[in-house]
């Protein structure tokens, strides 16, 4: 098992450090976080994504203060829920993400969706900068952000997302949203990474598996790892959460990146952020 060392930082564009690597808590029950967490930690992981939709962001806060790590050791990632697209109404959630964490600060902060129907992103994103500027989040950005939405925000606001955190996976490979992100030095975070499990059947996914010597999910894994993209899988299962973290002792050629690339069929696990207009 690699130590929490041998995971590579991404340094994000206002010098705030992210592990590559961390643990996702999308879908975990708020009473089997605490132990999933918890899990993750003791497995080396030092970089946990929640967000005020999952429901579990005082779960994630008890795992970190009884890990025994110091806080400044768990990169924290929470995200701002779709009901709070409005200058006074984020800072105010923002205050209940740090109250439930149990902590002055949260290391990246991110508005989860651009919501186009509502139309407030903008406002939401002056918020984000009033809570960066506080230094009460390391760091700003954004999830789910199309190339029209940052334009957007580049025109009428001042600071620059630290990252985007969207849908990436073989059959869903984003490579000119991604390019767009690296072009204004935003870091690209990948979620669903394994596709909730669906890219991991694929016949070509189980060949690079079986020429690598690795299993489906280590390859996909491994192919976000060397695209530089931020991953976070996520299990509720110790040996897959195991499992996830050994990416580090093989590598993927030229071809298996190649193969693995070709996949893309541009098909979603989850809402097009063009269309998604869902407030609680
Ligand atoms: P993932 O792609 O991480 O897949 C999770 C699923 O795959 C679970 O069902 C898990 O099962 C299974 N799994 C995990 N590891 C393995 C393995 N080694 N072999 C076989 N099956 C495996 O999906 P998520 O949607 O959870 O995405 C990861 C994270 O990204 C989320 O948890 C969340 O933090 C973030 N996210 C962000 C979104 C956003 O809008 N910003 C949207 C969606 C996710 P089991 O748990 O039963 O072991």
């Amino acid at each position: 098992m690699p130590s929490a060392s041998e995971i590579p930082n991404i340094t994000l564009n206002n010098g705030t450090s992210i592990p590559q690597l961390g643990f996702g808590t999308y879908q975990i029950e708020p009473k089997d976080t605490k132990a999933a967490v918890l899990a993750a930690l003791e497995t080396g992981y030092r970089h946990i994504d929640t967000a005020q939709m999952y429901g579990n962001e005082k779960e994630v806060g008890q795992a970190v203060a009884a890990s025994g790590l110091p806080r400044s050791e768990v990169f924290v990632t929470s995200k701002l829920n779709n009901d709070a697209h409005a200058y006074d109404a984020a800072l105010a959630a923002f205050d209940r993400t740090l109250e439930k964490l149990g902590s002055d600060y949260v290391d990246l902060f991110l508005v989860h969706w651009p919501l186009p129907g509502v139309g407030s992103y903008v406002e939401t994103w002056t918020a984000m900068e009033e809570i960066s500027r506080s230094g009460r989040a390391r760091a700003v950005g954004v999830s789910n952000f199309q190339i029209a939405h940052l334009d957007r925000l580049f025109q009428e606001t001042r600071v620059v997302p630290a990252v985007n955190q969207i849908e990436v996976h073989p059959y869903l490979a984003q490579d000119e949203l991604r390019a767009f992100d690296a072009d204004h030095g935003i870091a690209t975070e990948a979620w669903s990474p394994i596709a909730q499990g669906k890219v991991l059947g694929d016949p070509v996914v189980g060949a690079v598996a079986r020429r690598v010597e690795r299993t489906p999910a280590q390859v996909v894994l491994r192919w976000h790892i060397q695209r530089g993209d931020i991953v976070f899988p996520k299990s509720v299962t110790p040996a897959r959460v195991a499992e996830n973290f050994r990416l580090f002792d093989f590598e993927l050629s030229s071809q298996d990146m190649a193969e693995l690339t070709a996949l893309d069929r541009g098909e979603r696990t989850g809402p097009d952020p063009d269309t998604f207009n869902w407030v609680p």
